[in-house]
């Protein structure tokens, strides 16, 4: 099993805490552990940088983070929630509402038919918000992460640079508890790079926004608070260590 060293212990502040989380990929006979017993703390307010080699488990564990994946082993909680027993549709509807979500593949976040703008409108349909302030927000959104002049482009005919931007927009529509990015820069110069660092400093800073990115970027490392390596000395055996 491996071992998690000197990170956070749960307190009434913990936003995210996993257990022993384990997950096997594949069928009898082929099994990969991508997560091998993980513990895993983040305080509320947090920004975590999540490193580590290609293949270490990094987007595995934020699936699981964001309720897309159910453990071989182990338990997720977050926001007070065990992930690890909820309906399909209970978490469906807690993740819209509570987290926003980067995934790796930033198309993956975004409805390639609707414009820019509609899929940051439409992911605010949970919120009680008029449908002109969902567009002003949208706006504001774009404007945020510096893409307003594509507003009304099909978010499938975005560069990928444009997909990740919008995708972190989207994510971050409707004020969540906690974002959750992978890679979220990796298709970015390095001044949208920043841009996009600023903005989600800033959801930390102005409301409270728990943070845990993904990322290889030292830079985007740097910039957030606490910084927490997940290895894979052999594959199937994934160590994870938490360095302040
Ligand atoms: P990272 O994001 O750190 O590069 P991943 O979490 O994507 O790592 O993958 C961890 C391990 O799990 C890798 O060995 C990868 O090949 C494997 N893996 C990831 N997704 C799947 C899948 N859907 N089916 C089988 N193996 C997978
Ligand atoms: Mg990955």
């Amino acid at each position: 099993m491996s071992g998690l060293r000197g990170n956070s212990p749960a307190d009434d502040t913990t936003i995210v805490r996993c257990e022993n989380l384990v997950h096997v990929f594949g069928v009898p006979g082929s099994e990969v552990a991508a997560l091998s017993g993980v513990d895993f703390t983040v305080r509320s307010g947090e920004m975590v940088a999540l490193l580590g080699p290609s293949g270490a488990g990094k987007s595995t564990l934020l699936w699981h983070l964001a309720g897309l994946l159910r453990p071989t082993a182990g338990t997720v909680d977050v926001n007070g929630h065990r992930l690890t027993g909820m309906s399909s549709s209970d978490l469906a509807s807690f993740r819209l509402r509570e987290i926003g979500v980067v995934l790796q593949n930033a198309g993956r976040n975004l409805l390639p038919y609707l414009s820019a703008i509609d899929n940051i409108a439409q992911v605010q349909a949970p919120v009680n918000r008029s449908a002109k302030s969902k567009r002003s927000r949208a706006f504001d959104l774009l404007d945020a992460v510096g893409i307003a002049e594509v507003a009304h482009r099909r978010a499938g005919r975005l560069s990928g640079g444009e997909q990740q931007r919008l995708a972190l927009a989207v994510a971050l529509a409707n004020d969540p508890a906690l974002l959750l990015a992978d890679e979220p820069t990796s298709q970015l110069d390095p001044v949208s790079a920043a841009s996009v660092v600023e903005l989600i400093r800033a959801a930390n800073a102005d409301l409270g926004t728990t943070v845990v990115v993904v990322t290889h970027d030292s830079t985007v490392g740097a910039a957030l608070g606490r910084t927490v390596t997940i290895r894979d000395g052999r594959r199937s055996l994934p160590i994870i260590a938490a360095a302040r």
